[in-house]
């Protein structure tokens, strides 16, 4: 049954309002009051996931662009490109790296549109981010250059604000009084200003917590704790400050995750085990690039022939901390490698138990390659198709969707692009998506 009692809004004032809180497992919703709050306006998705790879970038992509990450082409945190006629492995989350993509795909980072770009014509996509958490530095700034790629809106971020078309902005009403390396000031100018003005069709706010402590803390613990505290009062405040819009039926308003999260208990070298396995050649080579993805891999194979692939997959399958290899049509299916693709799949083991502090799902993961990055031992890491790093959040509240409702329908975050444009009544495009407006289920 689709929900009725909303009043039908005038198309011209509907607007899509998205907040993305990075790493939000949905069992964290015990502990987050304003979260909670946020329920009676909206309908809970019990059953939403991510896509494989569960990790940041190939998920906000394909939350903006409403595919998978074979089709918009951000698959993973590790990219295969052809770039000057080599092979080369390039990290999307890298400062700089839309410039690079866009040089490689002849003109743009992503493959499909993203939904400030097929907003655009309603007005002025909105896009805030807090990627780069104050005080924090470091060569990766997220997801925040792919979210609006081609600059169909307005980016504010704590590296930059750009207005659309690209041009770097000093000044704008949005901004005023604003330092946008803080999440509290993004946050306040995104609830008092950019939600409620109607020539924002579409305003997008990334809070990167609860992730990047996930990354640094056990789950559940107390400093944990304290960033899930700090995302879940901004999402109080957001919620609030639409709530009015929302029950006029003006405002759809998602709030969501990219992924889940599972605690790591052991790492291992991927790139050792293949070269002790005798693949040392074809690694040295670039014949077979290994691109990890916290708790999976992905193998690019297309270098290889048939008896190198199948005898990859036979080490593999021999690695005791290998739960399950993905052979290239299964990853094909997945829609994690492109169809002319040749990548070989794997998901780490799991292990029972949970954080320490309540919090279920622990896994092995794969050590980067070839710096070894950042260790997460008993820290949260995800990548996989394990239950709760693939379980994600998501509430939609406005036309077509309860108020205080439940739904137990599977939905993806891919979902989300279709949902969006479903309500602004636009054209629905070339989505693997769907919108969730009047679902069977939604009662
Ligand atoms: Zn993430």
């Amino acid at each position: 049954m689709v929900n009725t009692t909303v009043q039908v809004a005038d198309s011209s004032e509907r607007r899509v309002v998205l907040m993305i809180a990075d790493g939000l497992r949905p069992d964290a919703l015990a502990l987050m009051p304003g979260l909670s709050a946020a329920l009676r306006l909206g309908t809970w998705f019990e059953a939403h996931e991510a896509v494989f790879p569960s990790v940041t970038l190939a998920n906000a992509c394909s939350i903006v662009t409403g595919c998978l990450p074979a089709r918009h082409g951000i698959d993973g945190n590790v990219l295969l490109v052809e770039e000057n006629g080599e092979r080369r492995r390039l990290r999307p989350g890298r400062h700089g790296a839309r410039e690079r993509l866009a040089a490689i795909r002849g003109g743009s980072a992503l493959l499909r549109p993203t939904l400030s770009a097929l907003t655009a014509p309603l007005g002025t996509p909105v896009v805030m981010s807090d990627s780069v958490p104050a005080g924090v530095t470091g060569a990766s700034v997220g997801p925040i250059q792919l979210l609006d790629t081609n600059r169909h809106g307005f980016t504010f971020h704590p590296l930059g604000c750009f207005g659309p078309g690209g041009g770097a902005l000093q000044n704008h009403r949005f901004l005023a009084g604003v330092d946008p390396a803080r999440t509290s000031d993004l946050a306040d100018a995104f609830a008092r200003r950019v939600v409620v003005d109607p020539e924002v069709p579409f305003a997008l706010l990334w809070l990167s917590e609860p992730d990047f402590a996930s990354h640094r803390f056990p789950l559940g613990s107390p400093p944990w704790r304290a960033a899930l505290a700090g995302a879940d009062a901004v999402i109080a405040t957001v919620a609030e400050a639409v709530a009015p819009a929302v029950e006029r039926g003006d405002v759809l308003l998602l709030i969501c995750s990219d992924h889940g999260m599972e605690t790591v208990r052991d790492r291992h070298s991927l790139d050792a085990a293949l070269r002790n396995a005798g693949f040392a050649p074809e690694i040295d080579a670039g014949a077979a690039c290994l691109l990890p993805n916290g708790s999976s891999a992905s193998i690019a194979v297309d270098a290889l022939d048939e008896r190198r692939r199948a005898a990859m997959t036979d080490a593999l399958h021999c690695l005791p901390w290998v739960a399950k290899v993905l052979e290239p049509a299964e990853m094909i299916a997945l829609g994690a490698a492109a169809p002319d693709s040749a990548r070989i799949g794997l998901l780490c083991r799991k292990h029972p138990g949970d954080s320490g502090f309540g919090f279920p799902g622990v896994t092995d993961t794969v050590e980067d390659f070839p710096a070894p990055g950042s260790d997460y031992t008993n820290f949260g890491n995800h990548g996989g198709l394990g239950l709760y790093e693939r379980r994600a959040t998501l509430l939609a509240a406005g036309e077509g969707f309860m108020p205080a409702g439940r739904s137990a329908t599977p939905t993806s975050v891919v979902d989300i692009a279709p949902t969006a444009l479903a309500h602004l009544g636009l054209p629905g495009g070339s989505f693997d998506g769907k919108p969730l407006q009047g679902l069977a289920d939604l009662a």
